[in-house]
């Protein structure tokens, strides 16, 4: 029976249901915006862009770049359309909006494998193969059979993140490695701040442009995670006795407890990223860029991921999904989109793409089509499917693409070159979903 049920026309769905459909798979898109929409969709089309109309940067120095070029070089429909809709804005592909969505949905509705369904999918099918692309906003009745298929254990809803920045651009002349109290191996990576850079940093940041919040948000904001910017709001101290407190820390560099230390966190395997713990936030991405700079060590940090607040869902794939985005423990069942932890919308796409491509070649009997880490894809696709502690999204960064062998300085160069490799391992793999 080659019939796959897509649920949710997002930038995943959309995509996953135009590859499913051109190798000649009859699908039933399930898309329920026009009789019920989520708190942030506007408009009835397809591959909506809910919040900024840029997909990053358009260039091979950047991994988001990268993999806009692999989902090209794969037959992506979205970027297609991306292409197609360009904006100027620099180095970075944004889009029309309106046009972008259109495209996309015109060229769905008018694909003959493609059956539309304009309903909210409540019950998952337990007798077809069903890819699960209802995103960070799913609605809250699939959301509860998704808990019980996964187990409601590993399925969160997530209100606020914390910045990543890469260790290489942090500078450790200024900041040091220790653990509090001298516990542990020293895994934490300290900023210190003298009481002057404590309060210029502090006045920058409760005065600091935030990002508007949904009501839905407004709400959220009060449980477990507050924004940063919040806890300053409360005391100009606070900070100092919560998650900026030097105790426990004496600064290698002068023997001496700081006036506030801010502690960073590995977040992945290798060691390439760290987080900035207690920072969860909701300033504009350029104003964290600002006031978390002033933070010294950060001077020249560079952001992989900036905090976020929104109402996110998404399941541990590290523990649910096989590499080809299938759930271990039903055959039927496989996930793509945000609800992965894949950030963003050209995340999203390659997602989509890859389960896509899966599930036609299962039903073709093929084998299955797994990049790996030298390409953006494949490293994304393995750091959402690699077991690992404290998962949390991520989006396209060269802190999860394989680095080079040799050592090259310049970091635009470096990037370049990884992302050259990525291509030319990409060009070998096309033969395998001609
Ligand atoms: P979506 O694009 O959200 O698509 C999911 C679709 O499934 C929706 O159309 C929804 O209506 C449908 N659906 C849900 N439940 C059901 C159901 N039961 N039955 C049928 N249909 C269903 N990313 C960025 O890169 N840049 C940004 O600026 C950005 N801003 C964001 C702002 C907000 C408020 C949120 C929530 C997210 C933002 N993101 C941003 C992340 C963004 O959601 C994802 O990048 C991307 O849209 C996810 O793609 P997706 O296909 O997984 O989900």
């Amino acid at each position: 029976n080659k019939e796959v049920v897509v649920v949710g026309a997002g930038l995943a769905g959309s995509e996953a249901a135009y590859q499913l459909a051109k190798r000649g798979i009859k699908v039933k898109l399930y898309e329920m915006k026009k009789i019920k929409k989520t708190e942030a969709h506007k408009s009835d089309d397809f591959a909506e862009l809910v919040c900024s109309n840029s997909l990053g940067a358009d260039n091979l120095a950047n991994a988001s770049g990268l993999m806009k070029e692999e989902l090209r070089r794969l037959g992506s429909l979205v970027i297609k359309s991306a292409d197609n809709n360009r904006v100027p804005a620099g180095q970075a592909l944004a889009v029309d909006r309106d046009g972008f969505s259109q495209e996309i949905t015109s060229t769905l509705r008018k694909m003959e494998n493609i059956e539309i369904i304009e309903e909210e999918l409540i019950e998952i099918p337990e007798d077809k193969i069903v890819l699960i692309a209802s995103g960070p906003l799913t609605s809250e009745a699939l959301s509860k059979k998704i808990g019980e298929l996964t187990h409601s254990d590993y399925l969160y809803f997530y209100d606020a993140a914390a910045p990543i920045v890469t260790l290489e651009s942090i500078n450790m002349d200024i900041a040091y490695r220790q653990s509090r109290y001298g516990k542990g191996e020293g895994e934490y990576i300290n900023c210190p701040m003298d009481k002057e850079q404590y309060y210029a940093f502090y006045n920058a940041l409760i005065t600091a442009e935030r990002a508007p919040l949904k009501a839905f948000e407004e709400e959220k904001i009060f449980d477990a995670c507050m924004p940063v910017e919040r806890i300053a709001m409360t005391g100009e101290k606070t900070l100092v006795f919560g998650p900026l407190k030097p105790k426990g820390l004496i600064n290698p560099k002068t023997d001496k407890m700081d006036y506030a230390v801010v502690q960073l966190r590995q977040d992945d395997k290798e060691g390439k990223l760290y987080n900035i713990v207690g920072f969860q936030t909701n300033l504009k991405w350029g104003e964290q860029k600002r006031v978390f700079s002033m933070i010294p060590g950060l001077e020249n940090a560079e952001f992989i991921r900036y905090g976020v607040m929104h109402r996110n869902t998404f399941i541990n794939s590290t523990q649910l999904l096989d590499e080809t985005l299938k759930l271990k423990t039903k055959d039927n069942i496989y996930f793509a989109g945000q609800i992965t932890g894949s950030e963003g919308y050209v995340s999203s796409v390659a997602t989509g793409m890859m389960a896509a491509i899966n599930i036609a070649h299962r039903l073709e009997e093929k084998s299955s089509f797994i990049l790996d880490d030298r390409s953006a894809i494949g490293a994304m696709v393995k750091y959402i499917t690699e077991e690992k502690k404290n998962f949390q999204p991520m989006g396209p960064n060269f802190g999860i693409i394989r680095s080079l062998d040799e050592r090259i300085r310049d970091k635009k160069e470096r990037y370049n070159k990884i992302s050259n490799i990525a291509l030319e391992y990409l060009d070998t793999k096309l033969d395998e979903i001609k």
